[in-house]
């Protein structure tokens, strides 16, 4: 059986998990895998979440299978964080699914339904797990232009150019906000323009939201996507909650469908639970309750935006002191990009032969690609990597 095999490509970012946790120097800097980190290095579990898991602990009676779609209160909240009220309710259809990977498998599997000769069109550059995915449901896949390393911006100008030549046969990935792997967003005003032309070409969105809250603010950050949904009469969105309720290993997210009409989203969701029920039947409810139980309570919502608005300060601070950090150090403005940047990334433009250097000479662990996570930095380690951003890079 297996003799036909032959190996998968390794994950890049597993990969740099084990090169790390084989570097035995105490000081050493991980910038590599994409998880909130406080100034301790660790990645605490939200005082909202344990308290929704112990009401969950003191209160549930049953573990009996929830259904197809999950927990209908997690979607249904789900769906107002995400869209606000930018659409009308009896025009989406939404499901509870494993992480916002799961959330996007499902819908990558849907469209294929729907379109089966569609061109997927991911960002250049996008997460690493975009391109494969997109392949595995049987997409062909293009990249749009997105990000100039040379100043850690959006080639805005290029992309809107790609947009515009396409057509009803293009599905187009959009990062909702805090574009992995850059850092770069588009503004308001650049996605706008963003919509209308996809109004213009009938290509259809698929919006990933893996980081609504780690932005510029809960509703901020969900800019994009409410105005694709006030322009645009059909388009899905992939959400996850692994990083903004922190519950990574929970596995959360939901898959949401906008059709024309209501009918149209009838049959669009059928489709989508079909999908579900072949592949996993159903997901697991755990998370989705936890979110559910935070999202519908005041007291428990109120308490987790404060501490998800504490996480995107501190986030932010580490930009500017870490953009400070070099300026100083270089005098030079070549990485103020970087406090400009959004979420927990920012790509650096360093080129493989300084990335190695970094490694070996300061033990200072990034993506390949000069993907750094800034959360997890205090103070002393941000003046550490300024040290040997600068060395290596002067
Ligand atoms: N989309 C993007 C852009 C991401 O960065 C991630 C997480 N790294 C995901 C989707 C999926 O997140 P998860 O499956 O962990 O919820």
């Amino acid at each position: 059986m297996f003799e036909t095999l032959s190996k998968a490509p390794q994950d890049k970012i597993f990969a740099l998990m084990a090169e790390i946790a084989a570097d035995a120097r105490p000081n050493k800097i991980d910038l590599g895998i994409g998880v909130y980190k406080d100034d301790a290095g660790n990645t605490p579990i939200m005082s909202a979440v344990k308290k929704a898991e112990e009401r969950i602990f003191a209160t549930a009676k049953t573990k009996t299978y929830v259904g197809v779609a999950g927990n209908k209160g997690f979607a249904s909240a789900m769906v107002k964080l995400a869209l606000g009220d930018s659409v009308p309710l009896d025009r989406v259809r939404a499901a509870q699914a494993p992480g916002g990977t799961g959330a996007l498998w499902v819908l990558l599997t849907l469209l294929k339904r729907a379109k089966p000769d569609a061109t997927l069109w991911i960002s250049d550059p996008s997460w690493p797990n975009h391109k494969p995915m997109a392949e595995q449901a049987g997409f062909k896949v293009a990249a749009y232009p997105y990000f100039d390393p040379a100043t850690g911006t959006v080639r805005f100008d290029d992309m809107l150019a790609a947009l515009d030549k396409m057509g009803p046969s293009d599905i187009v990935l959009l990062h909702g906000c805090c574009h992995n792997p850059t850092g770069a967003n588009l503004t308001e005003d650049q996605w706008d323009q963003v919509v209308a032309s996809m109004k213009k070409t009938g290509a259809f969105p698929l919006v990933d939201m893996a980081y609504q809250g780690f932005g510029d603010g809960l509703d901020e950050d969900a800019y994009g996507l409410r105005a694709v949904a006030a322009q645009i009469d059909e388009f899905v969105c992939a959400t996850s909650c692994s990083k903004n309720f922190g519950i990574y290993r929970e596995r959360v997210g939901c898959s949401i469908i906008v059709a024309k009409d209501p009918a149209q989203a009838d049959i669009a969701n059928s489709q989508m639970l079909n999908v579900i029920r072949g592949a996993y039947s159903q997901p697991p409810d755990h998370g989705a309750e936890i979110v559910r139980i935070i999202l519908e309570d005041d007291a428990l919502r109120a308490e987790w935006k404060a501490e998800l608005e504490a996480m995107r300060t501190r986030m932010i601070e580490n930009r500017k002191a870490l953009a400070d950090a070099i300026r100083t150090r270089s005098n030079s403005s070549d990485f103020d990009f970087v406090a400009e940047h959004r979420g927990m990334f920012s790509l650096l433009g360093l080129d493989l032969e300084t990335i190695t250097r970094l490694k070996s000479e300061n033990a200072v662990y990034m993506l390949d690609d000069s993907r750094i996570n800034i959360a997890g930095l205090a103070d002393e380690r941000i003046q550490r990597l300024a040290d040997a951003i600068v060395g290596a890079t002067r």
